[in-house]
C-alpha cells in the first residue's frame, strides 16, 4: 500500500475533485499539467534556486540537547521558523508562483484567514511583479491587522468577503467566485494540502523538499537518512505533509500528527478533526471534517489562528483511517506551556502552531536512542501578544 495520492487523485477513500462544473476548466488546467511542469528542468532550478538564495534553504536540522535531556530522548528541530517570513508556507507559494508563470498567468488570487497564507502569497507576487488579489474575511481583517499591513506594503489588494461568518470560509467562497470569473488569466493559490485534486498533491511536492533535506543532514548526524518519528503540527497539514513526504512509504519511520484540541476535545471549542471529524466534502476534496449530524461544518477553535480549520487535507485523513499515523491533540494550555519552555530551553521562541508539537513529549514517552524530529512550522513573532496576555509577561 502506498501513502502518496493515486492517479485518479486520491489518498485512499479521501481526496478528488469536488467542485462545481464552472471551475471544471481552471482545476483541469492545472492537473493535467502540474507534474510536467514541476519535472522540467528549468522549473527545477528556478525553484531551487529561490529556495536557497530567497528563503534561506537549507533550513537547519539543529540538536536540542537541552530538550532532548529533559525528555530522556534525542529531539532534532527542523527550523523551518528561519525561512524568509517566518514559517514554512512560503516554501509552497514560491512553487505555486513559478508554476502560475509556466501556466502563462498573470494575476494571482488567494484567501487567507490569520493572514500568514496571505502574507506568503503577497510576498512571492513582490517578488514576481505580479498582481494580487488576498480575499480575508472582514472579522479576519479587524482581527490580524498587523498581517493585513504587511500585505498592503506588500502591494497586495485585500478584499474583504462580507457574507456569512465573515471568515476564512467565506474568502475562499469570495476567491472561488473570482477563479470562475477569470479563468484565462488568474492562478488560485491555495496555502495548504487541502482543496480538490491536484492541490493537495501539489502543495505537498512543493513541501517535500522539508524531508528531502532531513534524509541528507540526518545523514551527517546521525549516520542514517531516517528517523525513528517525525512529529508536526496540523492544522490543514502542510507543514506535516512536507516533513512526512519521503517517509510516507517507510514503515519503519513512525508518523505522528499533533492536533489542536482548543479547551479540550469534549468542550465544543477544539480543532480536532481526527477525534471529532466524519467523512464528508470541504473546499473540493472528500476528507475528515468536523460536522453535526446534518452535515453542517462546525466552527473550529484554537488558540492558534493556523490550527483553528474544520477539517484536515485528504493525505493526512487517510494516513488517520489506515493508521498509519499516530494521531495526539493537544489543548492550547498545553501548547502555550511548551512554547515557552522552549524558549527557556533553547532561547527559540515558536509559533503557537508549533507548540503544539512541541507539547507531546509531556505524556508521549520515547526511548533513550530513539530519533524524533520535530518539524518546527514557524517562528513566536506574530504570536507574541497571545504569549503575552496568556502569562502576564
Ligand atoms: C499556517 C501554519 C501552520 C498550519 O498549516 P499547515 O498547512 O497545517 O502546515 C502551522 N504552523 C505555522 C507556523 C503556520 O504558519
Amino acid at each position: 500500500m502506498s501513502y502518496q495520492v493515486n492517479e485518479k487523485g486520491y489518498y485512499g477513500e479521501f481526496g478528488g475533485a469536488y467542485i462545481p462544473e464552472m471551475l471544471y476548466p481552471n482545476v483541469e488546467e492545472l492537473r493535467s499539467r502540474y507534474l510536467e511542469i514541476m519535472q522540467e528542468e528549468s522549473f527545477q532550478k528556478e525553484f531551487k534556486e529561490l529556495l536557497k538564495e530567497y528563503v534561506g534553504r537549507p533550513t537547519p536540522l539543529y540538536f536540542a540537547k537541552r530538550f532532548s535531556e529533559k525528555y530522556g530522548t534525542k529531539v532534532y528541530l527542523k527550523r523551518e521558523d528561519l525561512c524568509h517570513t517566518g514559517a514554512h508556507k512560503v516554501n509552497n507559494t514560491i512553487g505555486q508562483i513559478l508554476m502560475a508563470q509556466k501556466l502563462g498567468k498573470k494575476r494571482i488570487i488567494a484567501e487567507t484567514g490569520a493572514g500568514q497564507h496571505g502574507v506568503a502569497t503577497a510576498t512571492v507576487c513582490a517578488l514576481m511583479g505580479m498582481e494580487c488579489i488576498v480575499y480575508m474575511g472582514e472579522v479576519d481583517i479587524e482581527r490580524q491587522s498587523p498581517n493585513v499591513a504587511r500585505m498592503k506594503m506588500l502591494g497586495a489588494k485585500v478584499i474583504p468577503a462580507k457574507s456569512g461568518s465573515r471568515t476564512l470560509k467565506d474568502a475562499t467562497n469570495e476567491a472561488i467566485r473570482d477563479w470562475i470569473n477569470n479563468p484565462v488569466d488568474t492562478h488560485y493559490i491555495i496555502g495548504s494540502v487541502v482543496g480538490p485534486h491536484p492541490y493537495p498533491d501539489m502543495v505537498a511536492r512543493f513541501q517535500a523538499v522539508i524531508s528531502e533535506e532531513m534524509k541528507v543532514q540526518l545523514k551527517e548526524k546521525e549516520g542514517k537518512e531516517d528517523p525513528d518519528y517525525v512529529v508536526a503540527c496540523v492544522g490543514g497539514g502542510s507543514n506535516a505533509a512536507g516533513a512526512y513526504y519521503h517517509y510516507l512509504d517507510k514503515p519503519e519511520v513512525g508518523i505522528i500528527a499533533v492536533e489542536a484540541a482548543g479547551k479540550g476535545i469534549d468542550t465544543g471549542e477544539s480543532a480536532a478533526t481526527s477525534a471529532l471529524g466524519k467523512p464528508g466534502i470541504i473546499h473540493g476534496s472528500k476528507t475528515l471534517l468536523m460536522q453535526t449530524g446534518d452535515g453542517q461544518i462546525t466552527e473550529p477553535y484554537s488558540i492558534s489562528a493556523g490550527l483553528d480549520y474544520p477539517g484536515v487535507g485528504p493525505m493526512h485523513a487517510h494516513l488517520f483511517a489506515s493508521g498509519r499515523g499516530e494521531f495526539i491533540s493537544v489543548t492550547d494550555e498545553n501548547a502555550m506551556k511548551a512554547g515557552l519552555e522552549l524558549a527557556k530551553l533553547e532561547g527559540i521562541i515558536p509559533a503557537i502552531e508549533t507548540s503544539h508539537a512541541l507539547a507531546i513529549f509531556e505524556d508521549r514517552k520515547f526511548k533513550k536512542d530513539d530519533v524524533v524530529v520535530v518539524n518546527l512550522s514557524g517562528r513566536g513573532d506574530k504570536d507574541l501578544n497571545t504569549y503575552i496576555e496568556y502569562f502576564n509577561l
